[in-house]
């Protein structure tokens, strides 16, 4: 059975990292014998520049129908005058929707010889390996929202956090099944000493334990997790949470390595799901062939794990990335002062070489 991934590079250094990630998709797919076919599509500043609108309808069709979806990054200050409709992020929005995505998963893991990026101490940071799974679709961010006057004159402002049980179970059984995959220690992150969409969340959670005797469940809340991830990140594995929580701590999360050019997510829905490292398009370097592609590169991973159920393959890349990093292969933004730097190019190359 062939796999068929649709590319979409978008803005900026986009083009560069997934240049690089289809030639490690390539070389590995050819190793474990299966073959794969890609196809370009336009979206964020790119397709506005050549369509007028950042998510063309080619690129929509083209997306549902593929087996998998990898995005470069979208924007850049060429595009930020435009109406919000018309921005890059617009594409990035109407993509998401149109897939249906409904949990983002972001992996962070300390590497050995990267600690001293780290704003945490290393001892600390060294402890570093864990996944959050953020619900993507629901909560306070889509949720009624009403802005009105009282009678005395104040303004006033309100946001619901609404979710359906299905919701909720569907985000959450995605993180059963990652735990399972990992060191079967799943952390659910809510409110429920205060919010009742949290105390729905967590009796959930308990009701679906059951089905899942081998990972085992804790319940933390939120400020709790906020504050033992700086202090001792090694209490978590994977964390399951929804939208508005999880958009703070995977963010938290993402800094305890230091290096954003590493960091690779997945946004998975019932259909394709969408791989994307998760800095932006680094307009600042764009063109200069120097971009850290490994982001790209561990989302691609993320791909064959989660896309296409071919987990040896995804450790494989995982495995040359962290042999190359061992080996003190570095592009800028992870170089020290005094260390040699690697351009993109030479860095997929590495990568490659250790596959
Ligand atoms: P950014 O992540 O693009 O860049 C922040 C800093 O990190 C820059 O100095 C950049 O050079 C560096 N950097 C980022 N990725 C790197 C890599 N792979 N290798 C080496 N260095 C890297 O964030 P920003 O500057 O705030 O945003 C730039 C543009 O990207 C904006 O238009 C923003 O809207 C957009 N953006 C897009 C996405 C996305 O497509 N998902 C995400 C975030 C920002």
């Amino acid at each position: 059975m062939s796999h068929h991934i649709v590319l979409l590079p978008g803005d900026g250094i986009g083009p560069d990292i997934i240049q690089s990630s289809v030639k490690v998709i390539e070389r590995v797919m050819a190793l474990e014998g299966q073959p794969v076919t890609f196809s370009e599509h336009l979206l964020g500043g790119v397709a506005i520049d050549q369509t007028g609108v950042p998510l063309p309808d080619a690129t929509k069709e083209a997306v549902v129908q593929a087996d998998a979806v990898l995005l470069g990054a979208v924007g850049g200050p060429k595009w930020d005058q435009g109406p919000g409709h018309l921005r890059p992020e617009a594409g990035l929005l109407g993509l998401r929707k149109a897939l249906g995505v409904y949990a983002n998963l972001r992996p962070v893991k300390a590497y050995q010889e990267l600690l001293g990026a780290s704003p945490l101490r290393e001892d600390v940071a060294r402890q570093v390996d864990l996944l959050i799974i953020r619900e993507l679709t629901g909560g306070v961010y889509f949720g009624e929202r009403e802005r009105g006057q009282l009678a005395n004159g104040e303004r006033f402002a309100k946001d619901t956090m609404y979710y359906a049980e299905s919701e909720v179970r569907r985000v959450v059984k995605r993180g059963f099944e990652a735990a399972r995959l990992r060191q079967k220690r799943l952390t659910s992150v809510d409110k429920a000493n205060v919010l009742d969409s949290s105390r729905m969340w967590r009796e959930i959670v308990m009701e679906m334990a059951g089905d899942y005797p081998d990972v085992k469940v804790e319940h933390a809340l939120v400020d709790s997790c906020a504050m033992h991830l700086v202090t001792q990140p090694e209490r978590f594995d994977v964390v399951v949470t929804e939208n508005l929580f999880g958009d703070i701590l995977s963010d938290e999360a993402a800094v305890l390595t230091g290096s954003i050019g590493l960091l690779p997510s997945a946004s998975l829905g019932e259909g394709p799901g969408l791989y994307e490292p998760i800095h932006g398009s680094a307009p600042d370097i764009a063109g200069l062939g120097i971009a850290n592609p490994l982001g790209t590169i561990l989302s691609s991973a993320l791909m064959l794990r989660y896309s296409f159920n071919m987990e040896t393959a995804a450790k494989r890349i995982e495995d040359a990335v962290a042999a190359v990093l061992a080996n003190g292969a570095r592009t800028k933004d992870i170089a020290r002062p005094g260390e040699q730097v690697l351009s993109t190019d030479a860095m997929t190359e590495a990568v490659l070489a250790n596959l």
